[in-house]
């Protein structure tokens, strides 16, 4: 005899999927997981859902002996789960599938983090690059000052310049990250300008994209507004060179808008856009949609936000594929500054 068994009576949580890589059914324990319902989950594909944990969007295929994945939740959580997987051909090679979840985090309900080890090795690989490039360009001026011409020599201090910057921001963002996380952050307010910590942004960032062409919209006596200018800075330069990374160097806006008692900043850009189903998860510590080029560690967006909320503000993103994204920040306005600022 045999028994018919009912997905829902299963206390694991499991999902079947059709040939096509989309859920044919999924139980009420994943329903649960998720944070929706079973049938709200039939049809998605399934590495909308599930993405081995550290990589990108490569979905699950073929067979599976138990491989560390994240859980996309519906309110933008990710749940680290193992899953292990059984294909079946079918009639003419079809592949059906049956994913089992196990959490890894107690309860479930933790957000993935990244190991130590993977913490380390992205860390060290965006240190490398900067110092690399120092290492080479100093070491060119040692042995062959003689022989550069003074725009030579001007050109590669420059560069080395430049790289520093790169190191010294890297290190300040790991040191703002145990900061925002242990509420040690201390923000030095001052009454700041936005229009001129805008354009001294862009024309840094143009130094590493010559092609980068950026329109600055700040109105005429633009109001100051009361904020970290370090911070504010940090924050302007992750996002108008993750608009230069992901999307394109030419068609960028930054603008700027009174609203009542505060200020918001936008980064437009004219790149690709980002897809709906990443939207939620870009202000995620160490998500990356991009693995390897262009390179990053997956912290900016993450630090960026925390920064803004430490100064009462928000910092949101908004992206139509095809046309763009646009990434927002509001700031308080400086309402004792008469007008005045750095
Ligand atoms: P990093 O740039 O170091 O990877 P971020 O936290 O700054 O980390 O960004 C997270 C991810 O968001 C990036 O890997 C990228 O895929 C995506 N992203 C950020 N800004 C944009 C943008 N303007 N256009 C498209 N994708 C973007």
């Amino acid at each position: 005899m045999t028994a018919r068994v009912d997905l829902d009576d299963l206390a694991v949580a499991t999902i079947v999927v059709d040939p096509d890589g989309r859920v044919a059914a999924a139980n009420a324990t994943v329903a649960e997981l998720v944070g929706s319902t079973a049938e709200h989950l039939v049809g998605r594909p399934l590495d909308e859902l599930l993405r081995p944990e550290g990589a990108t969007d490569d979905g699950v295929e073929g067979e599976d002996e138990g491989r560390a994945m994240c859980l996309r939740c519906g309110d933008g959580r990710e749940l680290a789960v193992r899953a292990l997987s059984r294909s079946r051909a079918g009639a003419g090679g079809a592949c059906t599938t049956v994913v089992v979840l196990r959490p890894l985090a107690k309860g479930g309900a933790e957000p993935v983090g990244p190991s130590g080890i993977e913490v380390i090795s992205t860390v060290s690989h965006e240190l490398r690059s900067p110092l690399t490039s120092v290492k080479g360009y100093t070491s060119l001026l040692l042995s062959r000052w003689d022989r550069l011409s003074d725009d030579q020599k001007k050109t590669m201090l420059e560069q080395v310049h430049h790289d520093a910057d790169r190191v010294t921001r890297l290190v300040s963002e790991l040191l703002d990250i145990s900061r925002l996380e242990t509420g040690h952050l201390q923000l030095r307010f001052q009454t700041v300008a936005l229009p001129s910590i805008a354009s001294s942004v862009v024309a840094k960032l143009t130094f590493e994209y010559p092609e980068l062409e950026c329109t600055l919209a700040f109105a005429e006596g633009f109001p100051p507004v009361l904020a970290d200018p370090d911070k504010v800075e940090q924050v302007l330069t992750n996002l108008v060179e993750n608009a230069a990374k992901y999307a394109s160097l030419k068609g960028m806006t930054v603008s700027g808008t009174v609203a009542g008692n505060s200020v918001s900043v936008a980064v437009a850009d004219t790149g690709e856009g980002i897809p709906r189903t990443d939207l939620p998860h870009i202000f995620t510590k160490f998500y990356r949609r991009d693995q390897g080029r262009p390179s990053g560690s997956g912290l900016g967006l993450w630090i960026s936000r925390g920064l803004v909320e430490a100064h009462g503000g928000r910092l949101d993103a908004d992206s139509v594929e095809g046309r763009g994204s646009v990434f927002s920040f509001t700031l308080p306005l400086d309402t004792d500054a008469g007008g005045a600022a750095s």
